[in-house]
């Protein structure tokens, strides 16, 4: 059976888009956010003043936190309350594979689901209700919440039934993305230096080979334009590449390139804390300027 009421942790970049869509189209929602929530609740949901109040009343509540260590101690406090009507965690959060197993483990322990499924669109396809969700969890359990996911999200995808396989899925796609911002920073400093221009560049690759979401998406608009909001911190995500790299090294997949992204952004990350990603590019063109642009990425 559906879900009556909802409930949403975490009304960040992505929390706050995803529960206006959940609230704007009339399912009951409770939010609450530890930054302040009054500021952060979207019209049509209810502001609680803690994370107790919203699993009293809510039967599935989602999640959009920060990394692991969050989504792990809000799960340790739902599983630890005894006036509870939360029933099922969706967590929306990208939190890495052991995390979203440990999760799953906490909840079970209190007789609560949990749905591994993070999301991917940036704040813009959230804003839009066309973010992809990498859902991994039992398929009814998902069956049962199509009609809320469908109103925050483009693409709904069954991955398997194991917590960890959503976030797999998830850190394999921001991996690539990560490289196409990264990659696509360095091959525009070195298309400037030959007095080619951002503009022309952008507009031969975009219908070349090169093609990926950094040309076609992030420098025409959030980095030519000068507005560098992506709304993802560059912080989040050297947290996604570090969990990648350990992911990968476990499994013993090949990581020659994953280990150059990966130092990169870690070392951008440094350079510029709380920084979007879109300024990526600012701190390429500063290695650049430096001399230092020989190819070598910075060590991790
Ligand atoms: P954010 O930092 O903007 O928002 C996270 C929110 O969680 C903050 O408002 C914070 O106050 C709140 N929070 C943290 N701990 C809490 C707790 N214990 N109880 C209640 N609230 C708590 O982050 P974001 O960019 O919205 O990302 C959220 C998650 O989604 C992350 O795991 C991120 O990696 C992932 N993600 C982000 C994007 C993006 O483009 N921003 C895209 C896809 C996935």
């Amino acid at each position: 059976m559906s879900p009556r009421r909802f409930g949403f942790i975490g009304l960040g970049n992505m929390g706050a888009p995803m529960a206006a869509n959940v609230a704007g189209a009339g399912f009951d929602l409770i939010v609450y956010d530890k930054a302040g929530t009054e500021a952060r609740a979207p019209g049509g949901s209810s502001a609680a003043a803690s994370l107790a109040e919203v699993a009293a009343v809510a039967e599935t509540v989602f999640l959009s936190l920060p990394d692991g260590a969050a989504t792990l101690a809000v799960a340790r406090q739902i599983a630890a309350l005894a006036n509870r009507a939360t029933k099922v965690v969706v967590d929306l959060s990208t939190i890495g594979i052991a995390a979203a197993k440990e999760a799953h483990a906490i909840l079970a322990g209190a007789g609560v689901s949990y749905a591994d499924a993070p999301v991917s669109g940036g704040r813009a396809g959230a804003r839009a209700a066309t973010i992809a969700v990498m859902w991994a969890g039992p398929a009814e359990l998902l069956e049962s919440h199509r009609g809320v996911l469908d109103a925050m999200a483009g693409n709904v995808f069954h991955l398997g039934d194991d917590p960890g396989q959503g976030q797999a899925m998830k850190l394999l796609n921001n991996y690539l993305s990560a490289t196409a911002l990264a990659a696509t920073s360095e091959a525009m400093v070195f298309g400037l230096a030959q007095g080619l221009s951002l503009e022309v560049m952008l507009a031969v690759v975009n219908v070349s080979t090169g093609r990926n979401t950094a040309t076609s998406d992030k420098f025409p608009n959030r980095i030519v334009t000068g507005t560098y909001d992506a709304g993802f911190s560059a912080a989040l995500l050297a947290k996604d590449l570090r969990l990648y790299l350990e992911s990968a090294r476990a499994a013993g997949a090949p990581s020659v390139v994953g280990g150059a992204v990966a130092g990169l952004w870690q070392s951008a990350d440094r350079a510029m804390p709380g920084g979007d990603i879109t300024h990526i590019y600012d701190f390429v063109r500063g290695i650049a300027g430096a001399g230092e642009g020989g190819g070598e990425a910075p060590p991790p």
